[in-house]
């Protein structure tokens, strides 16, 4: 069973995303607005969890988690370039092989 905060933040990390937005303390408000706004008997268990956890736990989760993002994206693009220069170190081209004939 997650954590009332975790399921917020989930909902704020998508959204975040959707909307290439991000990850702020306002966004986090202004998803819990929205998600409280949802009917009574609302059965989604977001609008719910939105009603007991707190603001800045949301937020904690919802950028721990865009931080591990841009991490992995910046390894996989230094991972990217260091093997691109050692290809030119060894005179392979980068250049679009060309296609045999059809
Ligand atoms: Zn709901």
């Amino acid at each position: 069973m997650s954590d009332a905060a975790d399921i917020v933040a989930i909902d704020v990390f998508e959204s975040a995303r959707a909307a290439g937005e991000p990850i702020t303390v306002a966004l986090v408000k202004r998803r819990v607005a929205e998600l409280l706004a949802h009917a009574p008997e609302c059965a989604c268990g977001r609008c719910e969890a939105a009603a007991t956890a707190r603001i800045g736990h949301i937020w904690q989760v919802a950028s721990a988690w865009e931080r591990s993002m841009a991490a992995t994206r910046r390894r996989a693009w230094r991972w990217a370039l260091i093997a691109i220069q050692r290809d030119q170190v060894a005179g392979r081209s980068h250049a679009p092989t060309p296609r045999g004939p059809q």
